[in-house]
């Protein structure tokens, strides 16, 4: 666990999150600003900054859970379909330095835009609540 790190804070439960789903390697839980609703994030729950600097044994691991995680949130929201998203480094957009998958569910016919929006914290409680793993 790294001491400034928000991600591993959620992991170990210190901060609150509206999480979906949680083994013994990963937490899945909501984005807290999300880009549409149900965008959730996949985290290993032992730090490491980015892709490249994750053991490929702990990404094999975390693209299954992403895969779970994924086709859980298709058939429980439901969406029609879903971005996967991963940045690495501040000019890839990566504003937490835990590496993080995220699930960017897509509804219809909406524009695909990447874009946070002020997420609404009884709404992200009610949907974590329903679609919980
Ligand atoms: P990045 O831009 O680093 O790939 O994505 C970080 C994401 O984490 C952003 O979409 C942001 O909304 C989300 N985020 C930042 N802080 C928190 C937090 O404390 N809780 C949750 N649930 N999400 C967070
Ligand atoms: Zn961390």
């Amino acid at each position: 666990m790294k001491n400034d790190c928000i991600f591993c804070a959620i992991a170990a439960g210190e901060i609150p999150s509206f999480k979906v789903y949680e083994d013994d390697l990963v937490v899945a839980y909501l984005d807290i600003n999300p880009f549409t609703k149900g965008h959730t994030l996949v985290i290993p729950k032992a730090h490491s900054q980015g892709l490249l600097e994750t053991p490929d044994e702990t990404l094999a691991a975390i693209i299954v859970r992403v895969k779970k995680v994924a086709a859980h949130l298709k058939a429980a929201l439901p969406c029609d379909g879903f971005n996967i998203l991963q940045n690495n480094g501040e000019a890839a957009g990566q504003t937490v330095h835990h590496v993080h998958f995220h699930i960017v569910p897509r509804y219809g016919q909406e524009p695909i835009v990447f874009e946070n929006h002020a997420g609404n914290m009884d709404e992200l409680k009610a949907l974590a609540a329903r679609i919980r793993l």
